[in-house]
């Protein structure tokens, strides 16, 4: 496996220099685009890595993720009514959807629809950034995850169209906590900083049936976890998930730090990361990688 994941790296490397750092986030167009990473957790506890799996970076939409499996342990069935499950086929920080929709998000990992987790983890947390950070720091197994302060501070400081969402689904009536509290949140979520290594070991109970094995706890139930999955496969990818389904044929999430996850069901968990972004996105190298390997490995969930 890390024979493979090196002749990947060298295969996808030259295509840094064909996309664009993401510059929306003012502190996130500092990155140094001349990065790539994959990492591998395989379901009996293995590591495989290529490039610079060790180098934290902005996880960003990743953190949806997180986010959601916590608020399915926490909230039942009755969560679905406040957000869809269906793919918005639309850009994920688009304001349009949401107002002929009365201010229901099409799924969890759209902007909007993060922002609704959000608002639901504020409702069931005293301190919702400290719940989350606990949560990321213990299944990935590594007290030292931190949120890197400075994103966070641009993110709010550059706010004016999470808020709008947020502001526009308070007035639908499906927001129930201060707007101006849960952005603060999701943005220190986003803004958390983790390496591949971290996130494949993180992301394992998603290709273990919802058990973490390292730190042995059942973090979903089975079926629970089938949901998460296929919510991923379906709008992890902005809006490339149908390309991303079709090409890579995996459950997964990105996020515009460039970093992407993806699950093989009952085999192991992946990260790859690579800064520069593609037109919808994501990250241009990162997506070349995962097609390579999961051509490699000749698996994908639909058959
Ligand atoms: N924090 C970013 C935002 O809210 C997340 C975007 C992403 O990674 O898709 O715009």
């Amino acid at each position: 496996m890390n024979e493979l994941l090196a002749s990947i790296e060298q295969k996808v490397r030259p295509l840094i220099g064909q996309g664009k750092v993401a510059n929306y986030i003012p502190a996130l167009a500092n990155v140094n685009p001349n990065q790539f990473a994959i990492a591998v957790y395989s379901n009996d506890g293995q590591v495989f890595q290529a490039g610079q799996a060790s180098t934290n970076f902005s996880i960003q939409s990743i953190s949806k993720v997180f986010s959601l499996a916590l608020a399915i342990k926490h909230n039942g069935e009755e969560m679905w009514q406040r957000v869809g499950r269906e793919p918005s086929g639309n850009p994920f920080n688009s304001l349009a959807q949401l107002e002929y929709e009365a201010g229901v998000p099409r799924n969890p990992f759209i902007n909007a629809g993060a922002l609704v987790i959000s608002d639901m983890n504020q409702s069931r947390f005293a301190s919702p950034h400290y719940a989350m950070r606990e949560f990321i720091r213990r299944l990935a197994d590594n007290p030292n995850i931190r949120t890197d302060k400075v994103v966070a501070a641009s993110e709010y400081e550059f706010r004016a169209r999470n808020a709008s969402m947020a502001y526009l689904m308070k007035a639908f009536g499906n927001f129930d906590n201060d707007v101006e509290a849960v952005l603060h949140n999701y943005f220190d979520s986003c803004a958390v900083s983790m390496n591949c290594i971290d996130l494949a070991k993180a992301f394992s109970f998603l290709a273990n049936k919802g058990y973490s094995k390292h730190n042995n706890e059942q973090v979903l139930t089975p079926k629970e976890t089938a949901h998460v999955n296929s919510l991923l496969a379906t709008s992890g990818l902005y809006d490339e998930a149908g390309s991303f389904a079709y090409h890579v044929g995996l459950p997964g999430k990105s996020g515009v730090g460039g970093g992407i996850i993806a699950i093989v069901p009952n085999r192991f968990s992946v990260c790859v990361w690579s800064p520069e972004l593609n037109k919808s996105g994501n990250s241009l190298a990162g997506i070349a990688a995962l097609e390579a390997l999961s051509e490699s490995i000749g698996w994908s969930v639909f058959g």
